[in-house]
């Protein structure tokens, strides 16, 4: 479901909607050595200091223990979930919880962890996160076991029925041909269709921690400093105060944009959710309406109202199956320049 950005009033009663939550994220391990180009990995490596490193399973369990609100769990945060020999057991104790999941993997990571998601088609979501033209995913190691593992994926999820689940994403106009080719024969067999496809071709700055990328343009480029302007109500655009990120100390962090760590909460192997969250929202919650809550005043996603309008020109390519393609291409168009048959 397309996520709805909050309208002014609402970001001011943000605090009254307990129900609000759409996903916890988890990051389970600190710092990924795929270290792409538009993911600020030496900022987190910095940030991070003497902070637990890893999640632990008996953590997890104690994590989902605590979370007595509905929401799905993504495996995703600030770096790839597979990095943990621990993932399989952590997804089969969130089956028991009920969960819906949501993953996104390089493919990267615990041979045997890769093996299980692969094999295992439990999730709502499978986001294959896969390397572009331009190499900006630079610590990504492409031999012939990855290639093997992404047909896997695919063919998995395909046999079990629910091929729709899978999500082609790539940053940047064309993926890389090794991984097109896979792509190509999925797609003009009809089994993959734009609706498996987010094309990003403008990656967020991640709150100012990414200033550049190799033949990619920002989105904060394309919106200027609009967001820079006094109002009397902000709101995030990406809906992202729904969406926090479980560090493996137990604490939560506002967003996983944040690289930096400046809007950390609470600890979920201590506390229950529910009033973990009413506490931080009351603490939050006129900053964030008036415009000033850090870390956000440095985002191009935190908006005024009154320039809704121009951010949701941009936004409106924000469906679940594209995002800030150039806005001359069509979807399919843009589908086609990516996996070379333009
Ligand atoms: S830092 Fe940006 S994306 Fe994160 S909650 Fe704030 S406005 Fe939203």
């Amino acid at each position: 479901m397309r996520k709805q950005a909050l309208r002014a009033s609402e970001a001011l009663s943000v605090g009254a909607s307990m129900a609000d939550l759409d996903e916890l994220e988890i990051t389970t391990v600190l710092g990924c050595p795929v270290d792409c180009n538009y993911c600020p990995q030496s900022q987190l490596r910095q940030t991070k200091g003497n902070r637990k490193n890893r999640l632990e399973l008996g953590d997890f369990r104690k994590a989902l223990g605590n979370l007595d609100i509905d929401c799905r769990i993504s495996w995703t945060g600030y770096s790839e979930p597979c990095l943990s020999q621990d993932l399989p057991e952590m997804m089969i104790s969130a089956m028991d919880n009920r969960r819906d999941q949501v993953i996104s993997t390089t493919l990267n990571g615990n041979k045997d962890s890769i093996d299980w998601i692969i094999r295992n088609p439990i999730c709502k979501l499978f986001v294959l996160h896969l390397p572009d033209g331009q190499n900006n995913m630079k610590g990504l190691k492409i031999d012939s076991s990855y290639i093997n593992n992404l047909k896997l994926a695919i063919e998995s999820y395909l046999k079990s029925g629910n091929i729709g689940r899978i999500r082609i994403m790539v940053f940047g106009n064309k993926l890389r041909a090794e991984v097109s080719d896979i792509v190509k024969y999925y797609y003009q067999k009809g089994l993959l269709t734009p609706r498996n496809f987010k094309i990003s071709t403008e990656p967020s700055s991640r709150v100012d921690g990414v200033q550049h990328v190799q033949g990619m343009k920002l989105v904060k480029d394309s919106l200027g400093n609009y967001n820079k302007v006094s109002s009397m109500g902000y709101l995030c655009t990406k809906r992202k105060l729904n969406q926090p990120v479980l560090l493996p100390d137990g604490s939560l962090n506002i967003c996983s944009f944040d690289y930096g760590f400046r809007g950390i909460y609470g600890n979920l192997f201590k506390d229950k959710y529910s009033k973990i969250r009413k506490e931080w929202i009351h603490h939050i919650k006129s900053t964030y309406s008036l415009g000033s809550l850090n870390p956000c005043t440095k985002c191009e996603h935190y908006v005024p109202y009154e320039y809704l309008s121009k951010y949701t020109k941009y936004q409106e390519k924000d469906s679940p199956y594209v995002a800030w393609f150039d806005t001359k291409l069509t979807l399919e168009e843009s589908i086609l320049r990516a996996i070379n048959i333009s």
